[in-house]
């Protein structure tokens, strides 16, 4: 059995505290490796560590800062296969996804190589008489970071590379489902010339949590998981007067009207409402046909794209469509509310509950589930699935639609599809969510703008990535300057005052 590591000061780091968590091979059911539990003193250890290295690290220029990150881009370009693979042997999707998962990352990394460039401050050239004032943008010190199971490389590349790049030091705790891809990443930052102890990964659960939300040298932290830790993250973490993001779980709408173009919209749908198993915050988690005739046109155009879908190992090629989800309990629970959905009363379309693959019986594979005639009063409407489940909302009219989406207590993303501009640019207005696609059902905003949601999917004021994260991981400091020497009353250059 593996024994997974910390990486503290430039160096794979046992585990002391005697706490594991199993890691799954999803695809196969069997513990693969372990990943050691920090203690809070494991803790405390990395964060001296971090808070020594952080010292000369702010100094660094930026430019040299910057040329890491260019360095750490071919590093993960050379590597993407082998951490590709990695990650799919933990995490369970596909091998295209799992590359996906690390190129959005490498966006990110490409996006900090204009640190000097963002971080060039702002100046006002005789703001009064003799006086010139200018801001500049500082390192915060040491920054941590707390990542989910479901993009273990792009959440926290999409963290540290701008805290690094902004000369802070960074302490990263990742998803003990699935810790062995960030390990690599610092690995690699190094071999990048990242000085040691700049980046530490730190495996653990609520115990290491806790003493990052804890630690007074921690000046702020980014979050991403599901609400109720999100919301406990941000509680926390603020009273201790730490500057805290927290992104938390979602139930994206898709509204198709009836003009829009039906196959286009199943397609999409297919693709947003299974892929990775559904296990992606920005899936598709709900569709809102307009109109029972749009509903009826468009089951019948997703019953057999559904039942075309391949599920299965990563190992099986890329026309896989999605694999195994994370763990035996995300399974459990997926069938749990599959379940009750059925009870409520949902019409079950397509029934995956008895999906089973030859070989990897003992595997956590979930086939892929069509509800119809879902109203907003049931669970299955009300949760957050994080599966392989669509469900069909029917609405009467556009604004029944909007509705819907403007009062679920989630606002991550959200889409419509159709032909008609007046409506798409009315939803684009008047929808209380942060990412809309017109079209495309996934609207990830690139690396160069900012990613995140409204309402309970997101707590604090700055998105992710683009130039929030440039403003999350620094403060501002003013200087008011004034040499008054070479100026004449009245704001006229003495000339004489200079020879
Ligand atoms: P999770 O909330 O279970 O875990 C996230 C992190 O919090 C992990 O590092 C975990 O160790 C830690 N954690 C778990 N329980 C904790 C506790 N009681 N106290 C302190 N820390 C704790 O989330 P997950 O299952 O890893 O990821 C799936 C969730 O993440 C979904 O809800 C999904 O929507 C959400 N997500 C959101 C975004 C976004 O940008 N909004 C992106 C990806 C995933």
């Amino acid at each position: 059995m593996q024994e997974l590591t910390h990486y503290i000061g430039g160096a794979n780091v046992k585990g002391t505290s005697g706490r594991f968590a199993d890691v799954f091979n999803p695809a196969t059911g069997e513990v693969q490796a372990q990943a050691p539990l920090a203690s809070e003193s494991e803790m405390a250890h990395a964060v001296d560590v971090a808070a020594k290295a952080q010292l000369s690290w702010g100094q660094v220029n930026p430019q040299r800062r910057a040329r890491v990150m260019m360095k750490f881009v071919d590093l993960l370009n050379r590597d993407m296969d082998r951490l590709a693979e990695a990650l799919s042997r933990e995490h369970g999707k596909t091998f295209p996804d799992a590359k996906g998962d690390v190129q959005r990352g490498l966006e990110v990394v490409e996006y900090c190589i204009g640190a000097p460039q963002l971080l060039k401050g702002e100046f006002t050239d005789s703001a009064g008489p003799g006086i010139d004032m200018y801001s500049m943008r500082q390192p915060l010190g040491v920054c941590a970071g707390i990542t989910p199971f479901n993009f273990p490389a792009m959440i926290p590349m999409w963290m540290f590379a701008p805290a690094i790049a902004c000369g802070n030091a960074f302490i990263l705790k990742p998803s003990e489902r699935d810790p062995s891809v960030p390990l690599m990443l610092a690995e690699l930052m190094e071999e990048a010339g990242l000085p040691k102890g700049i980046l530490q990964v730190v495996n653990g659960d609520k115990v290491a949590v806790d003493a990052i939300l804890d630690h007074p040298l921690i000046q702020s932290i980014g979050f991403v998981g599901s609400t109720p830790i999100a919301e406990y993250i941000y509680g926390r973490g603020c009273s201790n007067g730490k500057r805290v993001q927290c992104f938390g779980g979602a139930k994206n709408h898709m509204i198709i009207m009836p003009d829009a173009d039906m196959d286009q919209a199943a397609d999409a749908l297919v693709g947003a409402g299974y892929g990775a198993a559904g296990e992606r915050c920005m899936a598709i988690s709900v569709a809102v046909p307009v109109g029972d005739e749009t509903a009826d046109r468009l089951i019948e155009k997703l019953v057999p794209r559904i039942e075309k879908l391949k599920v299965g190992p990563y190992t099986a090629g890329d026309d896989v469509d999605y694999g195994p989800v994370v763990t035996a309990a995300a399974k459990q629970n997926i069938l749990g509310l599959v379940q009750s959905g059925v009870d409520q009363g949902a019409e079950l379309v397509i029934d995956g509950r008895d999906f089973s693959l030859q070989g990897y019986e003992d595997g956590f594979f979930v086939g892929p589930h069509l509800f119809d005639r879902v109203t907003p009063d049931m669970d299955i409407y009300k949760k957050e699935i994080f599966g392989p489940v669509l469900s069909t909302v029917r609405a009467g009219s556009y604004e029944e639609a909007i509705g819907l989406a403007i009062d679920h207590e989630y606002g991550n993303g959200t889409a419509i599809f159709t032909r008609d501009g007046d409506a798409a640019r009315d939803f684009a207005n008047r929808i209380n969510i942060g990412m809309v696609g017109i079209n495309v059902p996934i609207p990830v905003p690139l690396a160069y703008h900012t990613f995140g949601g409204w309402k309970k999917s997101a707590f604090g004021d700055l998105n992710q990535h683009g130039p929030d994260a440039f403003r999350f991981y620094t403060r501002t400091k003013t200087v008011t300057s004034r040499w008054p020497s070479g100026i004449k009353e009245g704001g006229e250059f003495n000339f004489k005052a200079m020879d």
